[in-house]
């Protein structure tokens, strides 16, 4: 293909998927985001196969052809197989593959360096420039696709959700750090690939020591940070193969996955650094919420809440993880549609880490069809639960635990937290008194404005709406 047609299109692709992300800001648009994005990724894949120059070899064009066609077979089918609950594991996994993309692309390229045209005349070695691509690539590539793996069996619950903590730990990490440059050092000045192979190694185990300490609490960050690795590690290797989409869509992902980390850690009031020092959150937080609740609660049924709804005049909903997990959203939007046709004001809180995905929530209330203009993020509508009758919590938790707020202990001590407790009643819709993901009480339940419904949250908002 003309190299001039293929920076053209290689262009084309790239402002595509500009403006897929742009698309993704919001729920109104991210279904065209999406379409953007696998348009611009379509014709990527083809610029790039039409320029590898014509290949008559059965085993490549096989090897090609059988390689879109599994990938993107089983892609295909775990699209449509994936509960909403696990997309973060799956992320997860999607950003593990990008890793090892980077390891095989850089490995590939010590091994034969004149097929990547990567070899320096003067040495006949591989060139001082490419050695640190590779080894940078690599040691992206390994971190990402084993943290990945682990953050994902943290998330599939295969791994325990706690930190897995030991005494020094973090001289350990700073030593194989250090440990890694030099060997990135020797490889880039002696040419000996034995310093490659054994970078490439020590990654691997970095990736594992790196996130074994974070907590359960702090993945949703750290599935960001790996999503911005993999940018990161694929725009690396775009520059060892000389791929344009490559270094455009690795930069893009890199970036927006910063961000998005950047934006996760202020919604829970942590720093990065100390996300990615770890030993926060898990199962059960020690002293927090490992002792048995024994205090009584005022504990209500569907016709008690009717009743409560009914005579309100404005009402906020706070969905979470539990809304998730029974899939009540389409309930959900029935009750809201009854209770706006007898005159009460009905809004949505939701908060920036609710559920187990950034925009989790808003996803499943746009797929019910709730109004976008009734849907508010907590720094909206924080101020108005103290100017309002009741709100419904359903299936949420950790994001409207007042101890983020009050108990210097608690794990979430310093995240922001939806100030439900403001309002004149809160019902809470949840299965039992248990703990969120954080593993911690949450002392609202005991309030005396506070009615608990104990329910699994389909079955009690649909009893709800019958009893209206
Ligand atoms: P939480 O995990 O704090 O609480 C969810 C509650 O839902 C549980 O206490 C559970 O109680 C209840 N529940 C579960 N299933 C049902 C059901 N079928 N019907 C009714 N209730 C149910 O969720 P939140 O949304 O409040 O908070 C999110 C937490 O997840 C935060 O700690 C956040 O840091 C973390 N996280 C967030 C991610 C993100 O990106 N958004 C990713 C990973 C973690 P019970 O068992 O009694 O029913």
């Amino acid at each position: 293909m003309d190299a001039n047609i293929e920076a053209i299109l290689y262009l084309i692709s790239g402002v595509l998927f500009i403006l897929s992300v742009r698309g993704l800001s919001s729920p109104e648009t991210a279904r065209t985001g999406n379409v953007l994005g696998m348009i611009g990724m379509g014709i990527a894949i083809i610029v790039t196969i039409v320029g590898l120059g014509e290949f008559t070899d059965p085993l490549t064009i096989g090897m090609i052809a059988g390689g879109i066609a599994l990938g993107g077979g089983i892609g295909a089918l775990l699209a449509t197989r994936v509960p909403m609950t696990d997309m973060p594991q799956t992320v997860g996994m999607l950003n593990s593959f990008g890793g090892m993309s980077a390891v095989l692309v850089s490995v590939a390229a010590v091994l034969s360096p004149a097929d990547f045209n990567i070899v320096d005349v003067a040495t006949n070695a591989i060139s001082m420039g490419s050695s640190i691509e590779t080894s940078l690539g690599v040691i992206v590539g390994a971190i990402t696709f084993s943290g990945s793996v682990i953050a994902a069996g943290k998330l599939q619950g295969v791994i325990s959700g706690a930190p897995i903590v030991f005494k020094g730990q973090h001289p350990l990490n700073a030593l194989l750090t250090i440990a890694a440059l030099v060997m990135i050092g020797m490889f880039v000045v002696t040419g000996d690939a034995t310093w490659f192979w054994a970078v490439t190694a020590l990654a691997f185990l970095m990736g594992i020591t790196l996130i074994i300490p974070i907590g359960g609490a702090d993945m949703p960050v750290v599935i960001a940070i790996l999503n911005s690795y993999s940018g990161f590690a694929g725009a690396i290797v775009g520059f060892t193969l000389g791929n344009t989409a490559l270094i455009i869509t690795g930069a893009m992902v890199g970036s927006s996955g910063a961000i998005l980390s950047y934006i996760m850690c202020k919604a829970m009031n942590r720093s990065f650094i100390s996300v990615m020092l770890g030993g926060f959150g898990g199962e059960v937080a020690e002293g927090a919420g490992g002792e048995v609740e024994t205090r009584p609660v005022k504990q209500g049924n569907a016709d008690d809440a009717a009743f409560v709804l009914k005579s309100a005049g404005s009402l906020i909903i706070v969905p979470g993880y539990g809304m998730a997990v029974a899939q009540a959203q389409h309930a959900i939007r029935e009750l809201t549609d009854e209770l706006q046709a007898k005159g009460v004001s009905v809004k949505f809180a939701i908060h920036p880490v609710a559920g187990r995905m950034p925009g989790h929530m808003n996803v499943l209330l746009a797929e019910a069809n709730v109004s976008y203009d009734d849907v508010y993020e907590l720094e909206d509508i924080n101020s108005e639960f103290s100017q309002t009758d009741v709100v419904l919590v359903i299936g949420a938790n950790d994001v409207t635990n007042p101890a983020a707020k009050t108990d210097p202990t608690s794990p979430i001590f310093g995240m922001p937290v939806l100030d439900v407790e403001n309002a004149g009643t809160v019902l809470f819709i949840k299965r039992s008194l248990a703990s969120g993901y954080a593993g911690i009480h949450n002392p609202l339940f005991f309030e005396d404005n506070t009615m608990m419904l104990f329910a699994d949250a389909k079955k009690m908002v649909e009893d709800i709406v019958k009893a209206l």
